[in-house]
């Protein structure tokens, strides 16, 4: 309704606000949370493989023994004890970094919101993968950015890429501001950047004075790697890197962190400070405590099976069901990027898979122009693998009635509301933005 004349405040609104609508699919989300519906659309945590009794020992000890810490306002760069752990976490990503250097955030997707609030101007470029976060872009475009997609591959983005979209953008008048990366197990592709491509992109952005944003949540999270060095090792002035705890331990703690070149960090704090006054004490408290008492590296193993097995349903039940498809097969994280059979439009296919019991994001909202029309995303986080497996079944049973249609009916299907390529109608951001 916002943006209607049926809305009362419909100009009232901020310029900005403007590029915050809801699209046809929201309203279909909440039909896919209903119990009888296999959801592959969210990217929440499975929480299972967590050690209750422990986890509640910590709360209670954060209550009991740290309450004057814990229950209280904090600083806005974050709690000290929380940071000192961070950089015992750096560590597995290469990075040796002193506490002072760390500022905490409510989740990684605060620290992108606090970035942008203090790097961005309306009109000035931010580059992104092609395929990028969703929920980056929903920060990106309610600060005004023009979002540049450029070509990215199974080894990450292509270098030369941004050399030239950097000139091009400059040619036209416009200010580049940052190059947005996820390279591990990218949200939503699955792909991991390179070794090469990461010391390439780095030199690239500090040649051409262009922030490197390097949005890690996934690092973890390799099913059989260790994580590779963290673009922020190579060149601590020219990247700025996000972590968080979301994927690792529990998204509903809301805490991550940042590093950032020492004047960017100032601007962070004093950003952050207007934002929340200081992230939650108490989830700072309690992750640093969890991480001082348990053997939290053993329990990243134990979800890294468990999330391994998950993708090997997800695979397995690609390749039986939906051979007609290509799909990524990602070393680690919670996603695969699935291109659909030619002439099946994700977006318009939707509401018929959600009828047919399952769930999925389509590709348009990984994109700010007009591409991913026939890609889907697919979660494996989740459900349990016969679920991932049952999910699968279906959906190829609507990618055939699709075709079937297409068949019958050809172009005539793609004058569906939701079809995405040839009415330009891009998607913006499902609820579903993790
Ligand atoms: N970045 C990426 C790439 C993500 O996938 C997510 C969550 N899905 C976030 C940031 C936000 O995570 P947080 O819970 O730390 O805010």
């Amino acid at each position: 309704m916002a943006g209607t004349r049926l809305d009362r405040w419909h100009g009232a609104y901020s310029r900005r606000a403007s590029g915050m609508t809801a699209s046809a699919i929201r309203a279909l989300f909440a039909v896919a949370n209903r119990p009888e519906v296999v959801s592959l659309a969210g990217g929440m945590p499975t929480l299972e493989a967590l050690p209750l009794d422990d986890v509640a020992e910590v709360a209670a000890r954060c209550v009991r023994d740290d309450y004057a810490a814990s229950l209280q306002y904090g600083s806005a760069q974050g709690d000290p004890v929380a940071r000192e752990q961070v950089t015992d976490v750096m560590r597995d990503v290469a990075v040796s970094c002193h506490p002072d250097e760390v500022v905490m955030t409510t989740g990684s997707q605060h620290a992108l919101d606090l970035l942008t609030r203090i790097m961005v101007d309306p009109g000035d470029v931010v580059l992104v993968e092609s395929p990028s976060y969703v929920g980056a872009l929903g920060v990106f475009r309610s600060y005004e950015a023009a979002i540049v997609h450029l070509p990215t591959d199974h080894a990450g983005l292509d270098p030369e890429a941004v050399v030239t979209a950097v000139r091009r953008e400059r040619d036209r008048g416009r200010r580049v501001k940052a190059l947005y990366v996820v390279p591990h197990h990218q949200n939503p592709s699955g792909g991991t950047t390179s070794i090469e491509r990461r010391q390439r992109l780095v030199e690239l952005c500090r040649e051409e004075r262009v922030l490197l944003v390097e949005d890690d949540p996934y690092a973890h999270l390799g099913f059989s790697s260790d994580p590779l060095p963290a673009m922020q090792s190579m060149d601590p002035e020219t990247v700025v890197y996000l972590g968080s705890f979301s994927k690792t331990f529990a998204p509903g703690l809301r805490v991550g962190w940042v590093l950032a070149p020492t004047a960017i960090r100032a601007k962070l704090v004093l950003a952050a400070e207007a934002s929340v006054l200081c992230p939650s004490a108490f989830g700072q408290r309690f992750v640093a405590s969890y991480l001082a008492s348990t053997d939290w590296r053993s329990r990243v193993k134990v979800l890294r099976e468990v999330y391994r097995e998950r993708r090997d349903a997800m695979l397995e039940a690609l390749d039986r069901y939906l051979p007609a498809a290509s799909y990524t097969r990602p070393a680690g994280g919670f996603f695969t990027w699935v291109d659909l059979p030619d002439g099946i439009d994700g977006a318009a296919m939707l509401p018929r898979a959600v009828q047919g019991r399952v769930a999925y994001v389509p590709g348009t909202a990984f994109f700010d122009d007009d591409q991913g029309g026939s890609h889907v995303r697919l979660s494996f986080c989740f459900p349990p693998p016969e679920r991932i497996t049952e999910g699968v079944r279906r959906l190829a049973a609507v990618v055939d009635s699709e075709l079937e249609l297409r068949e019958a009916f050809g172009d005539a299907l793609t004058d569906s509301p939701l079809a995405t390529h040839e009415h330009g109608n891009v998607d913006r951001p499902p609820t579903d933005t993790t």
